[in-house]
This record gives structure tokens, sequence and C-alpha cells, in this order.
């Protein structure tokens, strides 16, 4: 089945008008600068579907609940513009681990068509410093060296990105055995001083969770992960665009430090993002919204998102981005980092899951393999 897309395309390194040829589910080819360029810059701007690493819920489904609920997760996730995700727990009990992995992989082969495609699964936890457990229950923290080897090896298949801090007994081995795997370590959740974060980054890791936060930061006589991670060109950062969690001022400074190709937009959303302000429980703990900012009830720990990838592209445009490098931040970079080379992108021989946006960048419809399915 052929079908064609006209608009404004978001391609690598600039939105133009154009067309996308479509032929069973893929892009056959992408044409730009034809003689109907004046219908395609009338049109919607064209997108590649946002891909979401790091997101623990939507729509009040829980990542960490049944086939039903990841279902719906993923169908919310997908009325946003996602088209891809991880599914991410928070720091589980021990024995919840490979609970939580074993619903994940059971639930993939029939998950949804109309919802965003699961790749997989994402473990926040439990190997977490301590001192920067953010929102995470500190009587759930191991070390690697500490945890049931057992707990560990039942967890592995699907997973695909796991948060460590690399000063814990026992990481760096482990961030070279996941590397060795294909599993993406990403440092996090974590004190260490610049010279054990770049250990962690040697032993492999490619990736690190949401810069800034629940992290060692960038005191001048002290720096720490947050150096490590802005002046090592080949890591990867997740950033929480929500305006909460890193203060907008910040962006360009992470936009200036790091390569285009290494920044990833990240919800680290909560369940119950998109239901308005409330109270809930997340891995044990109470957790309040009010305004979209969700904290620790009665503290100011801040306890993940209530956005979607789409609010993140909005606001980093709004802040003086431009469109294709923060759409490259919420679809190529992050399939990149997993590997998937058959999405992320408007280009030939890629899938054509793609999100049209109005020119606010508000999601119009969104395309999967099934075809278009409209935002709301
Ligand atoms: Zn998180």
């Amino acid at each position: 089945m052929r079908e064609i897309v006209a608009g404004r395309l978001v391609l690598a390194d600039a939105v133009v008008p154009g067309r996308i040829v479509v032929e069973d589910g893929w892009i056959a080819s992408v044409e730009t600068g034809g003689e109907d360029g004046g219908a395609a810059a009338a049109g919607p701007i064209v997108a590649p579907g946002f891909v979401d690493v790091h997101v623990h819920g939507w729509g009040g489904h829980d990542a960490t609940g049944d086939a039903d609920a990841l279902s719906g997760m993923a169908r919310a996730l997908l009325r946003r513009g996602v088209t891809s995700f991880l599914p991410t727990a928070p720091t589980l009990a021990e024995a919840e681990i490979p609970r939580f992995a074993e619903r994940v992989r059971a639930w993939m082969p029939g998950a949804p068509a109309d919802g965003a495609e699961p790749l997989g699964f994402n473990l926040e936890g439990p190997f977490l410093a301590p001192s920067r457990k953010g929102a995470h229950d500190p009587a759930l923290l191991r070390t690697p060296a500490g945890i049931d080897p057992a707990v560990l090896d039942a967890s592995l298949d699907g997973l695909r990105i796991m948060t460590i801090a690399p000063e814990l007994d026992g990481s760096p081995a482990l961030i070279e055995r996941l590397a060795g795997l294909g599993i993406a370590a990403s440092l996090g959740h974590s004190a260490a001083t610049v010279e054990e974060a770049r250990a962690g980054y040697r032993a492999g890791a490619p990736t690190t969770t949401h810069i800034f936060n629940a992290m060692s930061g960038v005191d001048h006589r002290a720096p720490g992960l947050a150096v490590a991670a802005l002046t090592d060109d080949a890591a990867y950062v997740e950033l929480i665009a929500d305006g909460n969690h890193v203060h907008p001022a910040l962006w360009p400074l992470v936009r200036r430090a790091k390569p285009v190709d290494r920044l990833l937009l990240v919800s680290d959303a909560l369940p119950f993002a998109g239901m308005g302000d409330g109270r809930t429980v997340i891995g044990g703990l109470d957790v309040e919204v009010r305004d979209g900012r969700a904290t620790l009830l009665g503290t100011e720990t801040l306890a993940g998102s209530v956005i979607a990838l789409d609010s993140a592209v909005r606001n980093m445009v709004r802040e003086g981005g431009p469109i294709h490098e923060a759409v490259a931040a919420a679809a190529a970079n992050p399939a990149a980092l997993l590997g998937a080379a058959d999405r992320g992108a408007i280009a030939a021989g890629r899938r054509a899951h793609l999100v049209e946006l109005d020119d606010d960048l508000r999601v119009l419809r969104v395309r999967r393999d099934g075809g278009w399915i409209a935002a709301r």
C-alpha cells in the first residue's frame, strides 16, 4: 500500500517542505523542493515519531502494572506523538524486579498496534547512591556487589537501559557486563567524583540519567557526574525539558556542551501524567502533583514529570532551540542509543512512524504501522 504524506518535513538538519512516499509502512523515498512545494509548505509540520526511553507511565497507567496498564500507557503515549518507548520501573523490591521484567516481556508481543511500540524496558534502580536517591525508596537501594545475582540474571532479557551510580561497589564490572550484552548503563542518581564518573563511561556506559537531577554537579572545585557527562562528547545525556527539573536558563548550556546527536529528551513521566493535579503513590512513596509539578508529599523533592515528549519539544523550541534539533533529541538520538536503526528519522528505509504537528507543535495525528491515529 502506497501513501503520500506532504508537509513541512522535520529532517535531520532542517525543516523543509516536501513529500514522504510510504510503502507498506516504510518510508520509500523523501522528495523535497518539487513543484508542489507550495502546497507542502502550507501543510502540517511532519516529524518522526518520538522515542521516550525514560517514562514511568502515562494517562493514569503505571509501567509497573499489569498488561492492561502497559497497553493503556502505550495508547496514551501514542496520542502525544510517542511511537516507541521503554516502560521504566523506579527502584522496586529485589524480588519485584524480575517480575516487572517478565510482565513487560510477556506483554510485548501482543502490545496494541494503536499504542507506542515497546522496545524493551528500562530499570531506574536499584543501583542508586543513597545520598542521591531522589524519589526512590532508600530501603530498596542495592549495590551491584550486594544484590542476589539471580535477580539480575532474570532481569536482563529485554533490559535496554539501566541507571547505575558508577561509584558503587561493583558498578564498573556491571557496566562492562551490560555493555557486552548491548544494554546501556545510564550513569545517574550518583554522588560520583568526576574521576569516578569518567571511569563509568570508560567502562562502557553510553548515557546519563536526567542531567543535573540527583547527581554530583558543576561545583568548580569538586566537579561531579554532570561535568563528566557534559564534557564527554560520546556520552548521551537525558534532559527532562519540563521547566521544573532543569531551569530553562541552563538548557543552552547543555545544548552548547553536547554534540547535537547526543542530547536525549525524556519525559520521566509519572503514571498520572495527563491527569491533572492530585495525589498518588509511586514506588511506595506518596506523591503530590500541583500546577504541573510532582513532588514527594510534603517535600520539595521532584518525583518525575507530568509531560510527554511533545511538550518537551515545544518547550525546547520556545526556549530558542531549532525544531530539527529538538525533534532529533526526541526521536533520532534515543533511537540511535537503542540501536533502533529502523526508526527515528524521516529518511528512506525507516519505518513510517510519523507525527503531524500544527504551527504551535501540538500533535494532530500520529502514524504507526497500522495507519494514522488522531491525537485525542
Ligand atoms: Zn525516572
